[in-house]
């Protein structure tokens, strides 16, 4: 396994557990975090896109409930 800086790409140690890297000092933890949260973030929108194409031709089929 490769440990090393997501930003910089400096070895880690595999069992280097502080936060940040040593040479630029990027948070390793959160850095690594948001390019995971931005890759889910895009399959989500991804998902949702479809749902929602789902949903509006479903909704276009439906009659409109009156309140
Ligand atoms: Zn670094």
């Amino acid at each position: 396994m490769d440990n090393k800086c997501p930003k910089c790409g400096e070895k880690l140690s595999l069992f280097y557990i502080k936060q940040e890297c040593p040479k630029c000092g990027c948070d390793l933890v959160y850095y690594d975090m948001e390019n995971r949260l931005r890759e889910d973030g895009e399959k989500a929108e991804a998902e949702y896109a479809k749902l929602d194409e789902f949903l509006g031709k479903l909704k276009s089929k439906l009659p409109k409930r009156k309140k």
